[in-house]
């Protein structure tokens, strides 16, 4: 890569650092995008600027929202329809995206943004934990599902939530097998993952 002008290195280097892209692929995108109508290098230019201050966090769920409108609130948590008894907590945007794709649930949500990891240094301060405490302090929730990824971090950030909840009275549950162990709820097909939620066990 050393006979490339600068630019394209920028881009090639700047393509890698985000995630399952290699230098390879890094390549591969950054020729692309040299080559195609300069619309799509615009267009790509125009949503990535800025895009930290258009985006937040709900301040219930912690899910994205960039709605300005809706008093800091997502499009879940602004939704009448939902059932405000049944907090589901996820690990990430995707797998609440994933769970909604199911159809089988119709609760409320809360992102945690991650999981304990103590090898990467990351504590339960890391995670949106603090949000959700407060939120089953100050409503009536009936039952919490732990639907974190069925992987060691993911069952010891359950088992962590579990320990702080516990003590409140509140119904806990974890999502069911049907999830194989070590995988993604966000790559889960929706029939796996729309049978773990229904045959949630108490946790
Ligand atoms: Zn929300």
């Amino acid at each position: 890569m050393s006979t490339q002008p600068d630019p394209i290195k920028q881009l090639i280097l700047a393509l890698s650092r985000l995630p399952g892209i290699g230098e390879k692929t890094a390549g591969r995108l950054a020729f692309f995008l040299l080559n195609a109508p300069e619309q799509i290098t615009q267009d790509l230019a125009k949503s990535l600027n800025g895009l930290h201050s258009r985006i937040f966090f709900c301040k219930k769920c912690a899910n994205f929202t960039s709605a300005n409108d809706t008093h800091g609130l997502c499009e879940y948590c602004i939704d009448t329809s939902r059932n405000d008894d049944v907090i589901c907590v996820v690990e990430d945007v995707p797998a609440l995206i994933s769970v909604e794709r199911t159809g089988e649930f119709k609760g409320r949500y809360s992102v945690l943004h991650g999981v304990l990891s103590p090898l990467d240094g990351i504590g339960p301060d890391r995670l949106k934990i603090g949000l959700l405490l407060e939120r089953l302090r100050t409503t009536q929730v009936t039952e919490v599902i732990l639907a974190t990824n069925p992987s060691v971090e993911g069952e010891a950030t359950a088992l962590y939530l579990q320990k702080l909840i516990a003590p409140m009275g509140i119904k806990i549950s974890r999502i069911a097998s049907g999830i194989p162990m070590g995988s993604n709820l966000q790559y889960a097909d929706q029939l796996s993952l729309a049978q773990a939620l229904l045959g949630r066990r108490p946790f």
